[in-house]
């Protein structure tokens, strides 16, 4: 998987960083390491999804509340925030991000808290389409929007891929899983990501 990106999508990115990255670095203060990315990602996943989803799906969409980082244990309108994730709540078409589930994707680099952010949006996507076309477990569906809403903000020059993000990818695409977990084996889940990444959005509804 890493040669994909090692050649053909780096290149193919123009320049800098993911959008924002540089203002900021180096200094001092003490805001928390997923920080910037986090607030660039919902900013550019948010846009996107109210922009594009009508058009994309042909039918109204409600953006999800965003409930924001949240401590493990905080109370969510699906209970508890877990330890080490992130949620989409259908109750109140809501997401939230865990505090220590964003500073250990940021510790991998910043290609993780973009797909976290993201792959939670989906949920709230594959909430509004019709049962019909929504997969079962809907994970690597929603990863597979992840990738497609990530990469068309690449391909909208909204976000830009840098060097520095082969490292995040492989550790995007080598999370662990065990047996059984609905989200898939780690191969899978690169799979899900790259058929979005590459096609875009609506290629995760082809079966
Ligand atoms: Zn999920």
């Amino acid at each position: 998987m890493r040669k994909i990106f090692s050649s053909a999508l780096i290149t193919a990115a123009t320049a800098v960083a993911v959008v924002a990255t540089a203002a900021g670095a180096g200094t001092a203060d003490a805001a928390p390491v997923y920080e910037q990315d986090y607030r660039v990602a919902v900013q550019a996943v948010s846009t996107y999804w109210k922009d594009q989803a009508p058009e994309l799906f042909g039918r109204k969409y409600v953006a999800p509340a965003n409930r924001g980082v949240l401590e493990p244990g905080t109370a969510t309108g699906c209970g508890e925030m877990p330890k080490n994730n992130a949620i989409y709540c259908p109750r109140d078409h809501s997401v939230q991000f865990g505090r220590d589930y964003l500073e250990q994707a940021a510790g991998s680099g910043d290609v993780l808290v973009y797909d976290v952010v993201a792959h939670e949006w989906a949920h709230a996507v594959l909430r509004q389409q019709p049962a019909g076309v929504v997969h079962k477990p809907q994970e690597l569906q929603a990863q597979c929007l992840s990738g497609g809403a990530l990469g068309d903000l690449v391909r909208q020059e909204v976000l830009v891929v840098d060097e520095g993000d082969e490292e995040g990818f492989a550790a995007l695409f080598n999370r662990s899983s065990a047996p059984g977990d609905i989200h898939g084996t780690a191969k899978q889940q690169a799979q899900a990501f790259m058929t979005g990444w590459k096609q875009g959005p609506k290629a995760c509804f082809d079966r």
